[in-house]
């Protein structure tokens, strides 16, 4: 039996041949390619992704969208999985039940939420919609979900918002308590309201 320079055994493969090559390709892989094949596992969904596809490190692109309004990837599947980001497509049932509320809601009050969330950051404005059944309205709270803004599209027409707003309870029978309620407003005029009630910087 053979023993080389290295101390294996050599059983018809050469350690000795091989080396170089392993050394050659990981040398190419962190300098290259490290960043777009660091694979990272999400803990919503559980797929793999390419950990530089998402803005958020435990989130693979497409739960930190629905979660938190993150760009998506623009995916494109080739067998089984996105060849962009590496989601396999596998969405949690608490995922699964956000996208379906998402769908039910109307284009404006899609329009608005996107507008203030874009504008002032997703983390910054959670939703809280306590309305599911109505596509018309949809509840939002400051960062720490104590503060409450309701908000409906339902006049039907375009730039006029009702708003209702709702502090902290001061006692423990409901959640919140009133602080304002608002209709025939504009986007300014619900900005500005909004802004002030979900303590929101510019
Ligand atoms: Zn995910
Ligand atoms: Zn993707």
């Amino acid at each position: 039996m053979f023993i080389t320079s290295t101390g294996l055994t050599d059983h018809g493969i050469s350690p000795q041949r091989q080396a170089p090559a392993v050394v050659r390709h990981s040398f190419g892989y962190s300098n290259m390619n490290n960043q777009l094949k660091n694979i990272s596992i999400c803990d919503e969904c559980n797929s793999e992704y390419y950990s530089d596809t998402s803005q958020m490190t435990r989130l693979c692109p497409e739960c930190s969208h629905v979660l938190y309004g993150y760009e998506n990837c623009q995916h494109e599947f080739a067998n089984g999985r996105c060849i962009k980001c590496f989601w396999n497509g596998n969405s949690s049932d608490y995922i699964k039940g956000l996208k379906e509320k998402q769908q039910k809601k109307s284009e404006r009050i899609l329009y608005v939420v996107d507008f203030f969330r874009t504008k002032y950051g997703a983390t910054n404005i959670l939703i809280n919609d306590h309305w599911e059944s109505d596509a018309e309205a949809t509840g939002l709270t400051d960062r720490s979900g104590q503060f409450l803004a309701y908000i409906s599209t339902i006049s039907g027409k375009d730039n006029n918002y009702y708003l209702a707003l709702e502090n902290p309870s001061t006692d423990n029978q409901l959640p919140y308590s009133p602080a304002g309620e608002f209709d025939n407003l504009i986007l300014e005029e619900l900005e500005s309201l909004l802004t002030k009630h979900l303590k929101l910087a510019d």
